[in-house]
């Protein structure tokens, strides 16, 4: 695939083959006789389709409220499922977490949502790619667009080969938000990035958090804009990637066919929107990130709610006491102390929080629950759009997480979806 000679001129090109450009894809493809062009810089292709894709199919969720109403949304999700046959998840006994939430001023949303699973995500991946192909796109992957030259209408790729165009849709992802900085700048594009997520991620035995038999991902909205997230059971564990400078934690489940390991893990984040004269939530996150690579020695920290509720750090030794009956999943977390490293008004959010989730779901806060630090969700760079089809610029689209059109597999589909609308509309 690395040695795939694309040709020098196409109708559509689209910069990256996560779920948004999938989408994009797709629509042309079934709607268009256009040459197409599907590029993507890593070896194996669809982004974040290739985790543990939990997919949700309920509005809000995913969906950034200044890009998507309810009836827009809805109605692309339709032609999502089209694609990804998602079969949903049964939920039980809504209503009685509902009501205790209710009372202490807590959300729970009942959300239609299908699973996975990190082990079975390539497959799915692969036969999306075959079926794109099937259909006159040419997708190459490791293949890596270095720059785009917007007065030639033209890409240049990192080995050296320029490629022109009709029309660009750029999908990076949120990882490659300052490569596409870059270009939004080169095309004369204002955007911001004033948002930031920020939490924790929380392990705990699936006997303290039994919510999950009856609802596999729970959204939970608690006060101060936070919220549950990517929640994993079954099969779970905790891993730490890596970004520009610092480590976040992430979560994942393998799929059903799997032995269960008996934990759960899910995040806790807290939205911040920074304002004048700080306007980087990208630079705020890697701040907090690289604060914490210092104080753990380049890694990733974690501490038992046992421990921190003493106001006391966890310890190597802290992790074999007969009290903590479970080994922490991912090995190379340091045992640290959160409060040293969170800012204040975060930590007390996320703290506030998850004791209103241990009065709805009495266990979760056992003092053997571990808390990993930092997550982070660096979203968007927010372009100004010119139209609702996500164009910044005559002939140039961009769409996705990097471009704060989604923030989840089904959405970022769905603005894919809409981008290519805009370009079917112009043939
Ligand atoms: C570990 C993890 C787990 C997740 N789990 C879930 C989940 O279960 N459910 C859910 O709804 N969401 C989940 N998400 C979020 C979800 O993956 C994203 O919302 C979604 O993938 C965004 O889609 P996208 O197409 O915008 O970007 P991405 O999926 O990130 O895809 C962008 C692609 O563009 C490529 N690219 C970037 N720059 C270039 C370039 N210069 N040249 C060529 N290619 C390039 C990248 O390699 C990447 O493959 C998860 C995210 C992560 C990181």
């Amino acid at each position: 695939m690395k040695n795939k000679t694309v040709k020098s001129h196409y109708d559509i090109i689209i910069v990256g083959s996560g779920p948004a450009g999938l989408g994009a894809a797709f629509k042309l493809a079934e709607n268009s006789e256009c040459s197409i062009l599907l590029l993507e810089k890593k070896k194996i292709s669809s982004g974040g389709l290739r985790n543990d894709c939990k997919q949700n199919y309920t509005f809000p969720v995913g969906f950034p409220l200044e890009h998507w109403s309810q009836e827009s949304a809805e109605k692309l999700l339709k032609e999502v499922k089209t694609h990804l046959y998602p079969k949903i998840e049964q939920k039980y006994n809504i209503e009685k977490y509902s009501k205790r939430a209710q009372k202490i001023g807590v959300q729970i949303l009942s959300i239609d949502q299908s699973h996975v699973g990190t082990d079975k995500s390539s497959q799915l991946i692969s036969s999306l790619i075959d079926k794109l192909k099937a259909l006159h796109v040419e997708v190459a992957l490791q293949h890596e667009v270095h720059e785009v030259a917007a007065d030639k209408k033209e890409i240049i790729l990192t080995n050296g080969s320029k490629i022109s165009f009709k029309n660009l849709i750029l999908a990076p992802g949120r990882a490659d938000y300052d490569w596409l900085q870059e270009q939004l700048d080169t095309l004369h594009v204002e955007y911001n990035d004033n948002i930031v997520d920020i939490g924790i991620r929380v392990e705990t035995k699936e006997e303290h958090y039994p919510i999950v038999k009856d609802y596999y991902d729970p959204k939970i909205l608690f006060p101060n804009k936070v919220r549950t997230f990517c929640t994993n059971s079954g099969c779970a564990h905790i891993v730490r990637e890596k970004y520009k400078g610092y480590y976040s934690v992430n979560g994942h489940s393998l799929s059903k066919e799997n032995k269960p390991n008996g934990l759960v893990n899910f995040a806790l984040l807290k939205t911040i929107r920074l304002t004048e004269p700080v306007v980087s939530g990208q630079q705020f996150g890697r701040i907090l990130g690289q604060m914490v690579m210092q104080l753990s020695g380049g890694s990733v920290i974690m501490q038992r709610v046992g421990d921190f509720r003493l106001g006391s750090r966890s310890k190597k030794e802290t992790f074999n006491s007969d009290l903590y009956d479970f080994e922490p999943t991912l090995k190379s977390a340091v045992a640290a102390d959160l409060s040293l490293s969170m800012p204040a008004k975060i930590l007390r959010d996320i703290w506030k929080s998850l004791k209103m989730l241990d009065t709805i779901i009495p266990g979760v806060l056992h003092p053997s629950t571990i808390l990993y630090y930092p997550e982070i969700k660096t979203y968007s760079n927010k372009p100004k759009f010119i139209n609702e089809n996500f164009m910044v610029k005559d002939s140039y689209y961009i769409i996705g997480d990097a471009a704060g059109t989604s923030r989840g597999i089904t959405a970022a589909w769905a603005s894919g979806i809409r981008a290519a609308n805009g370009i079917l509309a112009s043939l």
